[in-house]
Parts: C-alpha cells; structure tokens; sequence
C-alpha cells in the first residue's frame, strides 16, 4: 500500500493544494495533525482536510481551537488561533476535538501520533530518532509531525518518519514538504517529496488578516 503523508498544514492552502496537485497517486491519504494555526486559511484546510485525509491525528495547534489564549506568550501562534477561532464553524471546531491523540494505520504496522508517542508536545528532532526505537516493539514504523523538519530513518528495520510541514517549513527548504511510504517492502520505505508554492500570495494574505511579520517572514526562510 501505498500512503500519502502529509502534516503541520497549518492553514496554509496555498501550500495543501500544491501538495496534492503534486503528489503521486497514493491509496490512502493521512495527516499527522495541525492542520489550523499561523495562516490565514483555518477553514478551507480543515474542510480540505476532512474531505480527503482517511485518517488525521490532533496537533497542538487543532487542540487549542477553542484556547487560543494559552498561546498568549508566542504572537505568531496566538494571532493565527485567534484567527482560527473566529473563521471556524461549530462543524469544523467540533471535528478538530474529535481527533484522536494517535492512530494505527496499514493493518496496525504503523503509528502515526503528531509530537511523541508518550509525551505530549514533545519535540521529536532528526537527532533523536534512534531514541525512537523504544516504542516501536508494536509497530514496523512510526509517522510524527510537529518538529516542521522533514526527516526519515530506518533504525532496527523501523521506519520513522517525519514527512515536514505542509504549509511552515522550518528546515532551511521554504517549499512545502510532504512524503509517500510504501508499506509493502520489509522494512517499509518512505520517499520525501518538496513542491514549490506562490510563497508571496500567502505572503499578501497573512498581511490582509492583519498576521504579525513574523509568519510571512518564516514563510520565505523556511526557518
Ligand atoms: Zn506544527
């Protein structure tokens, strides 16, 4: 089987669609979570979302649509779920509370939780994949998001994969970052995928929402 990943949207739709224009055909579609915050398209993502994603984890940012003030000290991701708050309807904030914490997908073989498998809000960093081996006694592999870094590793033949933020890359690469695992070889493989984006567009909107500097500014960083 093969498995689209994607994760870390972020309202970001500019960015959702050039993914999927771009990505190869897959037979299931998944997002490892975050789908709102920071960009000015909380709506129409997580509709996107909904209606193509066969499985989506809840992130941070989906878990606090309803308390966009326990972000009070960090203005790019208050201001974005400030936004998502408003532009959300009651169908759309109530689908993001009912997004599990984790999901196993292909027949059980794979976890995909959106930051650690344990611990909440827990940065899983390239570096730290092999630490990931603990909690994989159950799985041939493991999906996380949430870092925005796209990375992937195979350690004592499980695949661990970051597939990189959709709509705010942080690794140094300003396209938008999704992969595609093939669950068939033993162990599964995964390949990364980077699509470019009109970067500006997205630029203007966030400025038109009345979004700090800071969030289109990242957006051309890819930091
Ligand atoms: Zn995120």
């Amino acid at each position: 089987m093969r498995l689209g990943v994607i994760s870390d949207i972020h309202a970001n739709l500019v960015a959702l669609e050039a993914v999927l224009e771009d990505m190869p055909p897959v037979d299931r579609l998944v997002c490892a979570g975050d789908v709102i915050g920071y960009n000015p398209w909380p709506a129409e993502c997580v509709d996107l979302v909904r209606e193509r994603c066969s499985a989506t984890v809840e992130g941070n940012h989906d878990r606090n649509a309803d308390t966009p003030n326990r972000y009070s000290m960090n203005e790019m991701a208050h201001e974005g779920l400030k936004l998502a708050s408003e532009e959300l309807n009651e169908g759309q904030l109530e689908w993001l509370r009912s997004l599990p914490r984790s999901v196993d997908l292909a027949d059980d073989r794979v976890l995909m939780v959106h930051d650690h498998p344990e611990h909440v809000d827990q940065y899983v960093r390239p570096h730290s994949f092999p630490k990931m081996r603990p909690y994989l006694d159950d799985h041939d592999a493991c999906i996380l998001g949430h870092t925005h870094e796209q990375h992937e590793a195979t350690i004592d033949g499980r695949l661990i994969l970051n597939p990189g933020s959709v709509g705010q890359p942080r690794d140094g690469d300003p396209r938008a970052a999704y992969a595609v695992v093939d669950t068939a070889p033993d162990p599964m493989t995964a390949h990364l995928h980077r699509v470019e984006y009109d970067i500006a567009a997205v630029q203007a909107a966030c400025r038109e929402a009345g979004l700090p500097e800071q969030t289109d500014e990242r957006l051309a960083q890819g930091r």
